[in-house]
């Protein structure tokens, strides 16, 4: 009750000067000023939080990308590299991430030896190659299986005497040519690596990686996972010390206006306390929705999986659906298109209170629907409209079941 009252008095500071419903150019105004200062906001939130140090500058995703995910077998090595080299650059944006935080211990060491094989534009040049070779052997192999086949098939035709004794020598040609070109590409990709492999940087690299140990490996990987789990938490304190401020600022200003009975400046202050309110909503929200999916979520999947009760995370999700749309429903019929708003509206407007037609001024019929818009007050005996809520001649209520 009281909080309805008081979304009321907040409902009228918004729209009203001086109990008086604000003119469409005031309104207009003001609006203006609500979408400029809520833009500003947004705007500064996001150049605040920008100096927050994030998870990717203490572990940068190639870190994350060369100590955690990828595993470097003597045997495989030299193609991971050769992955990390060619999705570098293939991203063709080279940005030196001006990072202000300093890199976790662990992925220090690794990226810096890393950074150097990638601001090697011959090394890269050699690594486009080997992949180009890789490329072409795995072609020919699969021609080569292909060809196997029909070979063989030529044969048995061929000793059968079915016919076309020449297929199998074009395709007997065909097959040694193939293999001999996939050999020769074996052959070049062996050199090639080989080669990469001796190069300085490549060996730094390698023994920065062989340095990195298993140990190593599980702090980063937990000190990934605490940075992670608290950044949003911390991003939002970040965001509340921007946002806090101007709240109080704001709401003392509203305080100070509605004591000294300061219309406009209450009108503003409302609308500038309440534009504020929004990114302070969209920011909680934004925790809850960054926060919850990901490992409050997933333990309770696991939990509801481990007792085979998966089923109730849908009725859950049904639930909530259903319960959303019920408010949603309620607000909407309540707030917006409640009959007394609508009926208000019509006679205010002059249209027919039953079927929304605009009528000629004073018309006691309407002549769409025929309906009767006037009764004589029960006060003053004076016509007055079927479903207003006052009467227009006297302003005694007309009693509740017009209003139905
Ligand atoms: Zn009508
Ligand atoms: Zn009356």
């Amino acid at each position: 009750m009281t909080f309805a009252r008081s979304l009321g008095t907040v409902r009228a500071h918004l729209t009203q000067l001086n109990r008086q419903p604000l003119s469409r150019a005031a309104l207009t105004i003001v609006l203006l000023l609500d979408a400029f200062v809520l833009s500003s906001i947004f705007d500064g939130l996001a150049r605040h939080t920008a100096q927050l140090t994030q998870p990717d500058e203490t572990v940068p995703a190639r870190c994350r990308d060369i100590v955690l995910d990828r595993q470097w077998t003597p045997a495989g090595r030299l193609e991971q590299l050769g992955e990390v080299v060619n999705a570098h650059t293939a991203a063709s944006v080279w940005q030196a991430q001006a990072s202000r935080a300093s890199p976790h211990p662990v992925c220090a060491p690794v990226v810096g030896a890393v950074d150097a094989v990638l601001a090697d534009g011959a090394l890269a040049k050699r690594f486009d190659d080997a992949r180009a070779l890789r490329r072409q052997s795995t072609d020919l192999r699969t021609q080569i299986e292909r060809l196997k086949g029909s070979y063989d098939t030529a044969l048995l035709e061929k000793i059968a005497g079915a016919e076309a004794p020449t297929r199998a020598d074009t395709l007997g040609r065909e097959l040694a040519a193939k293999t001999g070109a996939l050999d020769e590409a074996t052959g070049r990709l062996t050199q090639l690596e080989a080669a990469i492999g001796r190069e300085a940087p490549v060996q730094a690299l390698w023994q920065r990686i062989d340095a990195v140990q298993a140990a190593d490996r599980e702090r980063l990987r937990a000190d990934l996972l605490q940075l992670e789990t608290w950044y949003p938490v911390r991003r939002l304190g970040w965001e509340l010390l921007f946002l806090a401020p101007l709240l109080g600022l704001f709401y003392a200003w509203n305080a100070a206006s509605i004591r000294r009975g300061r219309a406009v400046q209450t009108l503003v202050s409302a609308h500038l306390l309440v534009v504020a309110f929004i990114p302070v909503l969209c920011k909680l929200l934004q925790l809850v929705y960054d926060v919850l999916p990901r490992h409050f979520l997933r333990q309770l999947m696991t939990l509801l999986e481990s007792a085979h009760l998966v089923a109730l995370w849908n009725y859950l999700a049904i639930a909530m659906a259903v319960a959303a749309s019920l408010a949603l429903i309620y607000v909407v019929q309540n707030k917006l298109f409640a009959r007394d708003k609508l009926l208000a509206r019509r006679i205010a407007r002059g249209q027919c209170q039953d079927c929304g037609l605009a009528l000629p001024p004073d018309s006691a019929f309407c002549p769409a629907c025929g309906f009767g818009q006037f009764v004589p007050c029960p006060h003053c005996g004076q016509a007055t409209h079927v479903h207003g809520r006052f009467c227009r001649e006297c302003g005694q209520a007309m009693g509740r079941e017009s209003t139905q």
